[in-house]
């Protein structure tokens, strides 16, 4: 065991997988929690291969992929529900390794919660400051019932944190993108086919889960607030017209819990992703809007900091860190602001020459095959899991660089 101790802010799933991969690696990890109990908000999630591997590579990806869907049909459909375009979604498997796979967050949650020494995550245990610390100096972070001191501290609180904006406070913080989300999950097992339809300034996701469940999101450009209880009935008023099984899942949902967020973005990107002994993953260290998988750069964040900090000194380790994972968050947020903003084409001539394009490409325009394996085509750093023999434990040992393979 490195004797090294570890606190990570926030049990989402950057904050988990970054747990996970430290635990493994001999870390004594401390994870703090604000909510009284692990509920995760949001309902189902889809993983793209990425982030599948990522999940692979601290032992995860196994369960995950036992406790998901995988998508084998994509698709975008007209608000009358005629296909713009329709993709079979083998070539990701093929090309990538793994099928984009839908998973419930709670499971995803449960899974990684489970990967971990029993005690290590502390709900109800509000973060208010982290003090960076230095090359002689711990860090040190300040909860609302006292304080821990650490060797490294994960920021993974998520895209309003709280230690991004101590820690960073010049950064211009977040913006709204222009358009707000709506997520809830029911029962409804005769809605077996995944895919999104696009009207102007509105987007309807459904992607099938296990169990018989169905995650439905919902986007639609309007002015941000306006929060409170409007829900079933507001998502019936824009989206009431579509094609089915577009209203009835909405008439189902009345009554249930319906996650509204505005989304929001952070202006410009960090200057780096760490500072002295504190770096951060996830949405804390690069919130963008919600078009290309984010979950799935935290979980990539996780690993490429486990694989840092096991095989360089500390900060050299940050600094790989930022130097690696900054340009890389950074495209990828810009990429999907350009797809985020296809979808809030609210004109009805421009709306005409996007769906052509669909039709065309087949995928969203911004998609091409060069995007795609920018985003997908990453792969983990080599973590083997070793024995340790006296305490029957597996932990990672470094067995090689960082690389991002070519994907052909
Ligand atoms: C509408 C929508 C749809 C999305 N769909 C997808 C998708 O299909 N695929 C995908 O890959 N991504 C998707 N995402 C993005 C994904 O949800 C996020 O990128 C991901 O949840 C980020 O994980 P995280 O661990 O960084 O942050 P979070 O999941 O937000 O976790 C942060 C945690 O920190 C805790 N916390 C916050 N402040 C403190 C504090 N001061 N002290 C202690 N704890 C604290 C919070 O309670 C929370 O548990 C979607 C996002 C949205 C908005």
């Amino acid at each position: 065991m490195s004797g090294h101790h570890a606190v990570v802010v926030g049990a989402g799933i950057g904050g988990l997988a970054a747990a996970v991969g430290l635990s493994r690696s001999g870390w004594n990890v401390t994870v703090l929690e604000q909510a009284r109990e692990l509920r995760p908000v949001g309902g189902g999630i889809g993983l793209t291969p990425n982030g599948l591997h990522a999940l692979d590579a601290i032992e995860a990806g196994e369960a995950v992929r036992a406790a998901g869907i995988e998508q084998e049909h994509g698709g975008i459909r007209n608000p009358k529900g005629r296909w713009i375009s329709r993709t079979d979604l083998d070539f990701i498997k093929t090309r990538y390794g793994h099928p984009v796979t839908a998973v419930h967050r709670a499971k995803l949650i449960d899974i990684l919660v489970g990967l971990l020494p029993a005690g290590t995550v502390r709900t109800g245990a509000r973060v208010l400051a982290a003090l960076p610390g230095g090359p002689d100096e711990q860090a040190e972070v300040r909860t609302e019932d006292g304080s821990f001191h650490a060797d490294l501290v994960i920021a993974a609180d998520g895209i309003h944190s709280r230690l991004r904006e101590t820690l960073f406070p010049r950064n211009s913080g977040l913006v709204y993108a222009g358009y707000t989300s709506w997520r809830f999950v029911l029962p409804a097992t005769d809605v077996t086919l995944a895919g999104e339809t696009w009207g102007r300034g509105k987007r309807f996701a459904i992607l099938p889960l296990a169990g018989g469940l169905v995650h439905c999101s919902a986007l639609a450009v309007r002015a941000p607030g306006g929060h409170d209880g409007g829900g079933a009935t507001e998502l019936a008023w824009h989206f009431g017209a579509w094609h089915s099984p577009v209203p009835e899942l909405i008439h189902a949902a009345a009554g249930r819990t319906i996650v509204h967020d505005d989304i929001e973005e952070l202006a410009a990107p960090l200057p780096a992703l760490h500072l002295g002994r504190v770096v951060l993953v996830g949405d804390a260290a690069h919130a963008m809007t919600p078009n290309l998988g984010s979950a799935c750069l935290a979980l990539e964040d996780a690993v490429s900091l486990t694989h840092a900090v096991t095989s360089r000194s500390l900060f050299d380790a940050l600094a790989w860190y930022s130097r690696v994972r900054r340009p890389r968050s950074a495209a990828l947020a810009k990429l999907s602001r350009r797809l985020g903003s296809l979808g809030k084409i609210s004109f009805p001539p421009a709306a005409a020459v996007r769906d052509a394009g669909f039709r065309v490409a087949g995928l969203a325009p911004a998609l091409t095959v060069r995007t795609l394996d920018r985003m997908m085509g990453w792969r983990p750093p080599p973590l083997a899991p070793v024995t340790d023999g006296s305490a029957g434990l597996r932990y990672f040992q470094v067995t090689g660089s960082f690389c991002t393979p070519r994907v052909r």
